[in-house]
């Protein structure tokens, strides 16, 4: 390997790559070749002069490089390699009557800046590096051969690509345009919309929880907050909910929520739907519920928002708490990459403690299947969830 083509890591910050971590900050880099396109793939050389693996590098930002493959094994191989893998894994996993999962999740799978979602015939991909980018159309023929979808849509909208100098993008990359489709998830059917959808479409993230909420709705009155196209609402009505009261700020997304309990043949009389700020709802509502729902948009999108969002965390999670019944349920999330677990509990109890109300968790977040984290890169790990039994 000649040194003069490769990227050469400081001493002391190579522990991470020899440990199969797959981000490399610029702090950690001795020397770059004199010239390099952007996003291109180089070999990542130890001081000692020793191959670690070949990453693609983007000196715009400061998470300058991304590794691809470790140790010897060519970079184009190791990336085909890996697609098959988690093809094959999923097709392992995926539970019964359920044609809708996460195909590819970016590290969890070894594939940094690529997220791929099945949802039947249709792949939705999503792309958040320049890196990646350029790797879009070798990637797209292994995915198309693999798995033959009818329609390939790239939604690309995630704010970290503006750093890579990426805008963003959304349309088809392969096959007919599809607008909608009707997905099975553990046995229950959902419209899934592309174009301005939330994520790439249905959050695939939540496939066990909804599985929980169906579990133990039997007899009960439910609030889905934050319900968007009624994943957690269906779920509770097919679990015997008596009736199901759905907030969210989008009307659209309740409308297709309405849809999908038709679909399912349930009396669409039993549920509500709130086109309402969850907030607003909640501090006015006068209703005791058995069970209440709260999965909430990210409210820390930065470090910075930490605080201010643990706030509305504790405030949201608090208001809720006083309308849960007494011996009632709440199952509460934070997507927020920066409210940590730990925190995130704190949060709870802060609320459970205003709302002057004892309570006991029966169940943390249960991931989905579909979303393996690679336990050398933990920061893939971004939702979490308390399930608490109330007084
Ligand atoms: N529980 C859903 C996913 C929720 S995503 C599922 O499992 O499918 C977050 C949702 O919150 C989005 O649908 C968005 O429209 C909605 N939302 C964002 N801010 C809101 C607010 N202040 N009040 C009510 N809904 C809000």
């Amino acid at each position: 390997m000649k040194k003069n083509q490769a990227v050469i890591l400081k001493e002391e910050r190579e522990k991470p790559v020899k440990n199969r971590h797959h981000w490399i900050f610029s702090g950690a880099i001795k020397s770059f070749p004199e010239d390099f396109e952007e996003g291109s793939i180089l070999p990542v050389l130890s001081n000692q002069g020793e191959l670690l693996g070949h990453a693609y590098f983007n000196r715009k930002c400061s998470l300058i490089g991304r590794i691809v493959s470790f140790g010897k094994t060519p970079p184009l191989k190791e990336i085909e390699e890996n697609i098959r893998k988690a093809i094959k894994f999923r097709e392992y996993l995926t539970r019964k009557e359920t044609n809708a999962y996460r195909l590819i999740n970016g590290e969890g799978d070894f594939l940094p800046g690529l997220i791929v979602d099945r949802y039947g015939e249709v792949l939705v991909i999503q792309v958040t590096t320049l890196g990646m980018e350029k790797l879009k159309p070798f990637i797209l023929d292994k995915l198309v051969k693999a798995v033959k979808p009818v329609c390939v849509y790239e939604k690309s909208l995630s704010p970290s690509r503006e750093e890579e100098g990426l805008s963003e993008f959304e349309g088809i990359l392969y096959g007919e345009k599809i607008d909608r489709i009707k997905i099975l998830e553990a046995g229950i059917s959902f419209f899934v919309e592309f174009e301005n959808s939330q994520k790439t479409g249905f959050f695939l993230d939540q496939s066990e929880m909804r599985s929980l909420v169906r579990l133990f709705s039997s007899g009960k009155k439910v609030l889905d907050c934050f319900s968007y196209t009624g994943g957690f609402s269906v779920s509770a009505l097919k679990g015997g909910a008596t009736r199901v009261d759905a907030v969210d700020s989008s009307e659209r997304a309740l409308s297709l929520a309405r849809e999908n309990v038709v679909l399912n043949g349930i009396d669409v009389s039993s549920f509500n739907p709130y086109p309402e700020d969850a907030f607003k709802f909640l501090r006015e509502c006068d209703t005791f519920y058995d069970f209440i729902i709260l999965d909430p948009p990210a409210f820390a999108r930065k470090k910075k928002d930490i605080i201010s969002a643990a706030r509305a965390y504790k405030d949201i999670n608090r208001i809720a708490i006083e309308r849960v019944s007494p011996g009632g349920l709440l199952m509460t999330f934070s997507c927020s990459y920066y409210i940590e677990e730990s925190l995130f509990r704190k949060v709870v109890f802060q609320a459970a403690r205003e709302a002057g109300r004892r309570a006991r968790i029966i169940q943390k977040h249960r991931l989905s299947f579909s979303h393996p984290i690679n336990i050398f890169h933990p920061e893939s790990e971004y939702l979490k969830g308390l399930f608490l039994y109330l007084d």
